[in-house]
């Protein structure tokens, strides 16, 4: 079999020249910044397990119904009507990314994000406490050991992991309600979550087994746009080249050798990097900037009596010697945006009626006749409660001398963020028809802050006072 050709170019960190997969087994570095990374992590991990669980105004903080077309956040329930709310807190969020990019580089990736989170805090320390620490994952991936008893005790408890996170992703689109009473009963009885379910654990499972770091590297998009969304100014990690370089070991035996720079080529910051990368080549895509190679080097510094803050948060500017300035074009342009479009959405929402009214038609035939000869049409009123609580509709006609309005279901009981339909009756004489029509309006009202108005076409029969239908006989 022949060699497969030498790469000409940088090769992805996760690969080796061959092209086979590279394992990254980073050797964790406990320093300051991965003590207060731990603290937001385990919080964050408690959060995003917690947040289907909490409730708002009688709501989950977060429940993304995707059946009913619902979206519900911080116990706002948004309607599929209501697209230019939605458009407006999506571009917030979007600018609010780019607003974050540039003042604190990839802040979001190394602290907050749920794949470096998990990734980094939880299931890499269990690799390490089951496979017996990094260098024995090493070991084990030279001998190419994937089936060693300790990688099958991990897998196992990656496994329930996965299960535990699959389930906790299901209860986003469907509520803890919902997933208690279905995990209480066969899959078979709701065959369609529990697909949903089995897959987002199989994808958890396969992500941190095996994807692992190449999400990062090769599936997020986010690494990619910080080439635009990253200037000159930006907080980013980085090694400083003035006073690392040249890098080498000290020549304790040539004191008056020239002055090497403070790096000390131990490769400990690369040894650390759970994305394999080198930051002494300077800033790449692939760095999440977690701070561990700063960790690292802060540790190697203090060993070798140089001060520490040799690979830092620091910016290109001041790398290049230069003062970092906050306020910059985009500094100013993104808050501004962020404010007009954020601002747009609060007002929006604020002022959005407290309930959506739609009136619909008989299934069927247009009206029918009692046997007296008045006119029954059905009306169909659909009403979306968009308040923050439930209400009690009343719904009144108007503009309909003589008309008698049966409305079994009403007052009609809805709850906050819920859409319920029922039927009235509008009984006329059919003398009240002028050319088979007659114009009405619907007043409904919540007894409060709500009352609307609906204008509506009665049909019945079509000479005004009946005779034509008595010709026709
Ligand atoms: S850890 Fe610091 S001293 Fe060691 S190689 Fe990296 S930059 Fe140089
Ligand atoms: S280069 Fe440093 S900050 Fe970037 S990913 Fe690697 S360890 Fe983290």
């Amino acid at each position: 079999m022949t060699a497969a050709p030498a790469p000409t170019g940088r090769v992805l960190a996760t690969l080796n020249a061959d092209g086979s997969r590279r394992w990254i087994r980073p050797k964790p570095s406990r320093g300051k910044f991965w003590q207060r990374r731990r603290a937001v992590a385990y919080g964050l991990m408690l959060f995003f397990l917690a947040i289907p669980h909490f409730r708002l105004n009688g709501k989950p903080l977060m429940l993304l119904d995707l059946t009913r077309r619902e979206f519900t956040l911080f116990g706002t329930t948004f309607l599929p009507t209501d697209t230019l709310l939605l458009m407006l807190l999506g571009i917030s969020l979007l600018i609010g990314i780019f607003l974050l990019t540039a003042l604190f580089g990839r802040a979001w990736c190394g602290w907050a994000c749920p794949q470096t989170v998990y990734m980094e805090f939880l299931f890499r320390p269990i690799e390490r406490l089951v496979e017996g620490g990094w260098a024995r994952s090493r070991q084990l991936d030279k001998g190419n050991e994937h089936f060693h008893p300790r990688r099958l005790v991990k897998y196992a408890i990656y496994a329930v992991l996965a299960a535990v996170l699959g389930n906790t992703f299901l209860a986003y689109f469907v509520g803890t309600e919902q997933l208690s009473h279905w995990m209480m009963q066969s899959p078979f009885e709701h065959p369609t979550p529990f697909v949903v379910m089995a897959i987002t654990t199989v994808a958890v499972f396969l992500d941190f087994t095996w994807f692992r770091e190449q999400t990062c590297l090769v599936a997020c998009p986010y690494g990619r746009w910080q080439a635009v969304l990253l200037d000159q100014q930006s907080l980013i990690v980085a090694y400083d080249p003035n006073r690392g370089e040249p890098r080498g070991q000290p020549k304790k035996a040539l004191p008056l050798a020239p002055a090497a720079g403070d790096c000390v080529d131990c490769g400990a910051c690369v040894l650390t990097c759970p994305t394999g990368i080198d930051i002494r080549d300077g800033l790449q895509m692939e760095c999440i900037h977690c701070t561990q190679c700063a960790d690292a080097c802060d540790t190697v510094m203090r060993k070798v009596g140089k001060p520490e803050g040799l690979i830092r948060y620091t910016s290109k500017e001041s790398l290049a010697g230069h003062v970092r300035h906050l306020i910059r074009p985009r500094t100013v342009l993104y808050p501004v945006a962020f404010a007009l479009f954020f601002g747009g959405f609060l007002f929006a929402l604020e002022t959005k009626p407290k309930a959506d009214v739609t009136l619909l038609g008989a299934i069927g035939q247009p009206f029918t006749r009692e046997p007296d000869g008045s006119v029954v049409n059905q009306v169909r009123i659909k009403i979306a409660n968009r308040s923050r609580a439930t209400q009690r509709y009343t719904v009144d006609l108007e503009d309909a001398d003589g008309a008698r309005l049966i409305a079994p279901e009403l007052p009609l009981n809805v709850v906050n963020g819920r859409t319920v339909t029922t039927s009235v009756f509008v009984i006329l004489p059919a003398e009240a028809f002028h050319h088979g029509q007659k114009q009405v309006r619907f007043r409904v009202s919540d007894g409060a802050a709500f009352m609307q108005e609906v204008p509506w076409l009665l049909r019945g029969p079509e000479d005004h006072d009946g005779k034509r239908e008595e010709r026709d006989k």
